[in-house]
């Protein structure tokens, strides 16, 4: 019976750069990367043929195969100002393993990317000037900027940057499988024993699960396998403490509103605690001069996001605006929540991600398919609906936006434009978090979890990072 020294489920960045690492350190001989989806050079999402996103199966090609949700991302690799003294993006990496550690991780997974491709640029590194000048003005509307260099890889960029990665993990001999989903953990004695697994042709057939073993396994899911972790976790006893879910919509305005956030950031990150509930309130994932687009989760959910080219650009600007949900008592399952307000909002669209006017929201009425072909912001996302997504946001979830977009445009003059569109639903899902040590082991022993899915982490940078961190911990202490 073969047995590997270690198995990740998954093969997203924090996946990749996990098995990068064991490479360097000479201890990938033995390891095996399980995904559900496609090899990188496989994927394509056909929604520019299909002009509607056609819910691909067995799985999204947005989010599933090699290099996860990050292969179509927009690429945005968030740093760190040297200056700050804590770290303000993409999770909650340095809370187990400390700042400064965390910055020495960011500095030489970011030296990888770039050994890979990624553009030198900076952005966001210039303009000291101009940005303290925004900060303040956010600082009088009660809204936290955050402003921190980034590298901005583009959409078509990351996917050629992830399918060198690809290459070079096979030429260094790493175990892949393709297109294989794991169904279940083999625990015993509260031990991590292996996985079970099945063909993703089969994913709807009963059929027998194939076992494969190991004593560690890194549960490396992301946001797309968020349900079918917080359900192992409930299977098989794996500590959780409650999540969160974050609710909200994708906005589209001209590039013309947004030209000086764009000039100096590239991407401001405002966040907010909006009156009357408070709820943190945040933007997400801005793409100066770029497209909106769908991506599917669990195959029936259809959700918005967007990115951005290196090269091909619209005149449009898009952001998330997510507001930050938690549940504790009598309901606790943040995932279900989101779930509930997807369906409902898909079902408004027939199936599509629905589109709306700010000022039809003022007006109290839907937009017509007819005044949003005549509206001053062209939408990038044809396959988008136009309709109604009050009836689906619920009240607090979209008085929380509202109140947000009217403080920003005191910042930004122009953010509450009428004409200015909203596309819902975005929602990002991440699973209860998964209860993990410094070392990111579970409460079953071996049984390791890494990168978006158990909320560790929330973005490429940080994901990567998280399996860079990991694999140094197996080669120290696991892997002879
Ligand atoms: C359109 C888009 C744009 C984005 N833009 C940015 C950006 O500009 N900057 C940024 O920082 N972040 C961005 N993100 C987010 C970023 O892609 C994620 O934060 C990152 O990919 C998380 O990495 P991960 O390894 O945790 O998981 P993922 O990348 O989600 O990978 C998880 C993988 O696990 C696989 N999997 C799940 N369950 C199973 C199972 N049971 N069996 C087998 N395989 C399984 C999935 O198929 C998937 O391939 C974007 C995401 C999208 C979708």
């Amino acid at each position: 019976m073969q047995k590997y020294d270690v198995i990740v489920v998954g093969m997203g960045p924090s996946s990749v750069f996990l098995a990068y690492e064991l490479v360097k350190l000479n201890k990938a001989k033995n390891i095996l990367l399980i995904e559900e989806g496609k090899k990188v050079e496989n994927r394509v999402c056909p929604i520019e043929k299909t002009g509607k996103c056609i819910k691909c199966k067995p799985f999204c090609n947005i989010t599933s195969g090699f290099s996860g949700a990050g292969a179509f991302s927009d690429g945005k690799l968030s740093l760190y100002n040297p200056e700050d003294d804590d770290i303000y993006i993409g999770g909650e990496l340095h809370e187990y393993i400390g700042v400064d550690e965390t910055k020495k991780l960011i500095d030489y997974t970011d030296s990888i990317y770039l050994s890979f491709g990624a553009d030198t640029n900076l952005k966001g590194v210039d303009y000291k000037e101009e940005v303290s000048k925004i900060y303040k003005k956010a600082k009088k509307e009660n809204l936290n900027l955050i402003s921190i260099p980034i590298r901005h890889l583009g959409t078509e960029k990351s996917h050629e940057l992830y399918g060198k990665l690809e290459n070079y993990l096979r030429d260094n001999n790493v175990n892949m499988m393709f297109e294989t989903i794991v169904a279940d953990l083999i625990i015993e004695d509260n031990k991590v024993k292996g996985v079970k697994v099945k063909s993703s042709k089969d994913i709807d057939n009963d059929v027998d699960l194939e076992n494969i073993y190991s004593d560690n396994v890194v549960l490396a899911v992301g946001r797309k396998g968020a349900n079918w972790l917080t359900n192992i976790c409930d299977k098989h006893n794996i500590k959780t403490n409650p999540g969160v879910v974050d609710i909200g919509i994708r906005y589209e305005l001209p590039d013309e509103i947004m030209k000086d956030i764009n000039k100096y950031m590239y991407e401001g990150k405002f966040i907010g605690r909006p009156e009357p509930f408070r709820d943190k309130v945040r933007t997400f994932c801005q793409n100066p001069s770029g497209f909106v687009s769908t991506e599917v989760y669990d195959n029936d959910l259809t959700l918005v996001n967007g990115h951005s080219y290196k090269d091909k650009k619209s005149t449009n600007t898009n952001l998330a605006i997510l507001v930050s949900h938690h549940f504790n008592y009598p309901f606790d399952k943040p995932i279900e929540y989101g779930r509930n307000v997807a369906k409902n909002l898909n079902e408004l669209g027939n199936g599509n991600v629905v589109v709306q006017r700010l000022g039809d929201i003022y007006r109290g009425k839907r937009t017509w398919p007819e005044e949003l072909e005549n509206n001053k912001v062209e939408p990038t996302l044809k396959a988008a609906v136009a309709g109604d997504i009050t009836f689906a946001l619920g009240y607090r979830t979209m008085t929380d936006i509202l109140q947000f977009i009217r403080e920003m445009d005191k910042v930004v003059e122009g953010f509450a434009d009428p004409s200015n569109l909203l596309y819902g639903p975005e929602i990002k899902f991440y699973s209860n978090k998964v209860d993990i040590d410094k070392n990111f082991e579970t409460s079953v022993s071996g049984l390791y979890s890494i990168g978006d899915g158990g909320g560790l982490t929330r973005g490429l940078m940080m994901a990567s990072c998280s399996g860079v961190h990991l694999a140094r911990v197996l080669a120290e202490t696991k892997i002879k």
